[in-house]
């Protein structure tokens, strides 16, 4: 059987495709710009002599069941996918389920609803998840649709680590408490960190770091999230690609009442233009680390903020957890960036965190690796994140055929 995978956003779908005998990644892309005059249609796959293949066209999509058609079509005509019914699950990335779902669910119209009730928490995204759901329910009603929620993972926080300390009735009224993103990926990663270390992920306490565009950390005891760095959105926490993170609520008012920025300007210039973006004027950790190394004094500062951010939480989460027997590192700056994982690390061997230089500067090196030194207690490793295939794999158990 197949496992199609959509992340269906406001303009945009990618897609990936997996043979589930072997979990074989067997064609992926994207459609983009969705229902402006001229669409975007990228697709790859595997080819029967196992290369790698690939097309690009520019054509109009105007809906999101256009989208889905092309990508369909994409498959069919690649060979990946002869038939829809193939198809065990399509598995959709849902990026805030609020507080209504600690796990997978196959998509009925109540779940609809549960979805559409939190787009107040996520206009961003949410809808984007809903077009691509309803479509597929309507294109394919044989093959059972499952949501996947990147807050599912974190929804074992306790509430003295979800409530924001701010009036109730904001929480029982309006919901606004901490929900935490990038959970199918800290999932994921943790799963894959306890293999590692040769436990069972229920015995295993770790502080996970997804550092990519978007950043986040998370604080597992026992294989259960206790504590996450976003919060009510994924602006919250670690310095960002063009995310300011943390940041004093009063700097909000000083926007509002000093220099006449409204809603969308605030929301525009703590999303979009912040981070290291706003510090150096770049929002790439490779081209930042290129500036610092000729000298660039705004790059340095912008890897300095970042990082001095990072070990106040990997310092947060120790002090919550007690033992930590693993720190992991994921997402394209985590797994890439030995600059960074040394330097998050540094001065930390107290704690147990004591990096191996030749282990985490080796340039050949791929995939999942420990990167610490025998003398450390504490297993820094580099794991790879794969969020489509993790959401596969939970369609397929969500549907029962795993
Ligand atoms: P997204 O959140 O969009 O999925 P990624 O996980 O792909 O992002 O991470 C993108 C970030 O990873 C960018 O800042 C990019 O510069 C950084 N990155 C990728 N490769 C390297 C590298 N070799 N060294 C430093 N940073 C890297």
């Amino acid at each position: 059987m197949k496992v199609l995978v959509l992340n269906s956003g406001s303009s945009s779908i990618k897609y990936q495709l997996f043979r589930s005998e072997d979990w074989e990644s067997i064609a992926n892309g994207m459609v983009a710009r969705i229902g402006e005059p001229e669409g975007e249609v990228k697709h790859n796959w595997l080819t029967p002599d196992g290369s790698q293949d690939a097309t690009q066209e520019t054509r109009a999509i105007p809906t999101h069941a256009q989208g889905i058609d092309n990508i369909v079509a994409c498959l069919r005509d690649s060979g990946a996918l002869a038939d829809v019914s193939e198809l065990a699950a399509i598995g959709h990335r849902v990026v805030h389920g609020g507080p209504h779902f600690n796990k997978p669910v196959i998509v009925d119209d109540a779940v609809v609803e549960a979805i559409r009730d939190v787009v107040p928490l996520a206009p961003l995204h949410n809808p984007g998840h809903l077009a691509g759901i309803e479509v597929a329910r309507q294109l394919f009603p044989k093959v059972p649709s499952v949501a996947v929620f990147d807050t599912a993972f974190h929804q074992t926080m306790a509430p003295t680590a979800y409530r924001y300390a701010i009036p109730e009735h904001l929480y029982t009224e309006h919901r606004i408490r901490r929900y935490g993103f990038h959970g199918t990926s800290h999932f994921y990663v943790a799963k894959r960190a306890a293999t590692v270390l040769g436990k069972p992920l229920s015995q295993c306490n770790m502080i996970t770091l997804h550092l990519g565009n978007g950043a986040s950390a998370a604080a597992i005891r026992a294989g259960a999230c206790v504590d996450t760095s976003m919060g009510l959105t994924p602006l919250e926490g670690l310095v960002m690609g063009t995310r300011s993170g943390d940041i004093d609520p009063a700097v909000l008012i000083f926007l509002w009442k000093n220099l006449g920025l409204d809603a969308d300007q605030v929301d525009r210039l703590l999303n979009r233009e912040s981070g290291l973006l706003g510090i150096c004027g770049v929002n790439d950790m490779r081209e930042i680390d290129r500036l610092a190394a000729e000298g660039n004094e705004p790059a340095e500062l912008a890897i300095g903020v970042t990082v001095h951010r990072l070990k106040k939480y990997i310092g947060a989460y120790y002090a919550e957890l007690g033992r930590v027997d693993a720190l992991v590192f994921t997402g394209g700056i985590g797994e890439n960036s030995a600059k960074i994982r040394a330097r998050a690390c540094g001065g930390l061997q107290r704690l147990g965190i004591l990096i191996d230089d030749a282990a985490n500067e080796a340039t050949d090196a791929r995939g999942e690796r420990c990167v610490s030194a025998d003398a450390g207690e504490v297993k820094v490793l580099v794991i790879p994140t794969n969020e489509e295939l993790e959401i596969a794999q939970q369609a397929m158990t969500a549907v029962g055929l795993q």
